[in-house]
């Protein structure tokens, strides 16, 4: 049984199209040639702007975009006064109509593309293919969770009982979501945890990453501008350590969103296991250390298709991103081979372009990670290729991708974010044993498997059990309602984004009885 056949995602931009490209060159020219954006919180619908942390473009880091004030102790606790006050009245309002809302905040981002699609490849470095597809998969969350509130919020469920008796089970928000998203996605995410927490008839509390708070100040203001309610959607901008800290450990809170590291997720576990309130869930999404494995029944272009996009797509930016391709050892040094003449052919530089295919990574720490991950692996094990950063290693925040031989998977242990790809030889026969042992680091996100028997990427998928596995095809770009994402273990704590269990997880459940 399909669901949500009647459901279709949003068709996006197409580049190819002179048009299209022009109107994304003018709104990059708007960023450019207008005065710096002041951002800051927006509480009740009036936005808190004026100095605060620069926001530098990491293409060109002498370029200041805006600024973004931090959310003060003030701000956050009149956001949450306003939350609490107005959930009831927003649960009240039931499925199909908070459905409604979520449908013309999705018309409002589509109307918006080229401006949208600008903002991200100056504030995060996005190529134009990146944030195409990320407008996109923002307006398929909303629409997707739209038609779940209309499905499950609508009326109570009626369930069997004895004669005289009635019973119904139905679906509320459980107040305050605070929602925490990640600069990676810093427009699709944030949607997709608002939206979700919103359908579910909660109200939310919103922290973007500190590195991208200009676009969810402009996706807040259209949200607003669309009519949901001031009252249903607070944006405090600020630091993890502080506004993040505040927020989690507030007892007007009852229900933390997240997506990032799997440390912060752990933090955020902690300190709501220390409140003394009442006990609310956590919704992790976390990192990946993600495995491909190819047998030597594969086609040799399609993998290595598969592996530049997987690897390198978005600078390596993804949780979802490929990390360690296992290669069989009979066909290791062609496929190797083919790699690096691939690499070659990326072009790396300014993310506005349409031509470029890769971007900068997102800040100077991000960079200096990669850095010191690819030093540590010329001592340990083998750096193969490297491409150069070019003119964003000069003026940016620049990382040439990078392709690193290990002799054992025991020389990685962790993530490491961006565009380094480890390839290790195995040997096929041995798969039980290397999928066991890649399970064994605890991740559970992406699995990608390249082969032509059946059999093959069944027995991978037994020995590496995770949330999304992909057969013959890239391992990134998870479509809304299609192949709903999130993974295990380490990777976080599920329900998937994207799928008809989502929404459930934002809503508390009440059952009535009643004899008469
Ligand atoms: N959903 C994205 C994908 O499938 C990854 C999300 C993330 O990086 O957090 O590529």
């Amino acid at each position: 049984r399909l669901y949500g056949p009647e459901r279709r995602n949003s068709s996006g931009l197409d580049l190819s199209q002179q048009n299209v490209r022009d109107d994304i060159a003018s709104a990059i020219r708007v960023f450019r040639d207008s005065p710096a954006i002041a951002a800051g919180a927006i509480v009740s619908g009036k936005a808190d702007t004026g100095g605060g942390e620069l926001c530098r473009v990491p293409f060109h880091t002498e370029t200041v975009l805006g600024a973004c004030k931090e959310a003060s102790e003030e701000a956050m606790d009149r956001a949450l006064d306003a939350a609490v006050k107005f959930q009831p009245e927003w649960d009240k309002l039931g499925g199909p109509q908070r459905a409604t809302h979520l449908r013309a905040m999705a018309e409002a981002l589509e109307s918006n593309m080229p401006r949208l699609i600008a903002l991200m490849a100056r504030e995060t470095g996005k190529t134009l293919n990146d944030g195409i597809a990320e407008v996109r998969e923002a307006v398929d969350f909303l629409r997707y969770y739209a038609m779940g509130a209309e499905k499950d919020f609508a009326a109570p469920v009626r369930l069997p009982g004895p004669t005289g008796e009635t019973n119904h089970l139905s679906l509320h928000g459980r107040g305050v979501f605070c929602c925490i998203s990640p600069w990676n996605f810093p427009l699709a995410i944030f949607t997709g945890q608002v939206a979700a927490a919103l359908a579910a008839g909660n109200t939310v509390v919103a922290k973007p990453a500190e590195q991208s708070p200009l676009i969810a100040f402009e996706a807040v203001k259209l949200f607003h501008k669309a009519g949901l309610p001031v009252n249903a959607l607070h944006l405090l901008p600020g630091k993890g350590e502080t506004v993040g800290a505040k927020l989690t450990s507030d007892l007007r809170v009852s229900g933390v969103c997240f997506t990032g590291g799997t440390n912060t997720a752990r933090m955020i576990n902690r300190t709501l296991a220390d409140r003394d309130g009442p006990i609310i869930p956590l919704i992790a999404e976390t990192g990946g250390l993600n495995g491909l494995f190819v047998d030597t029944t594969a086609l040799r272009e399609q993998v290595l298709d598969d592996i530049i996009i997987s690897a390198f797509g978005s600078a390596g930016q993804r949780c979802s991103a490929l990390r360690v391709a296992f290669l069989p050892k009979a066909t290791a040094d062609h496929l190797i081979e083919g790699l690096i003449g691939a690499m070659n052919e990326l072009k790396l530089g300014d993310p506005a372009l349409p031509e470029t295919d890769i971007g900068p990574v997102i800040d100077a720490e991000a960079r200096d990670m990669l850095e010191a991950h690819l030093e540590d692996m010329k001592s340990r094990a083998k750096v193969l290729h490297q491409i150069d950063a070019g003119q964003i290693g000069r003026e940016g925040y620049g990382f040439g991708p990078a392709l690193v031989e290990l002799s054992s998977l025991d020389q990685i242990t962790e993530e490491k974010f961006g565009p380094i790809l480890h390839v290790i030889r195995y040997d096929p026969d041995d798969i039980d044993e290397v999928g066991a042992k890649l399970h064994a680091k605890g991740y559970g996100l992406t699995l990608g498997v390249h082969s032509r028997l059946d059999s093959f990427y069944k027995e991978v998928r037994a020995a590496c059990p995770v949330g999304n596995t992909y057969v013959n095809r890239s391992m990134i770009g998870a479509v809304v309602g299609v192949q709903p994402f999130g993974g295990e273990g380490l990777s976080g704590t599920g329900p998937k984004a994207g799928g008809p269990h989502y929404l459930h997880r934002f809503a508390a459940e009440r059952a009535l009885t009643v004899n008469i």
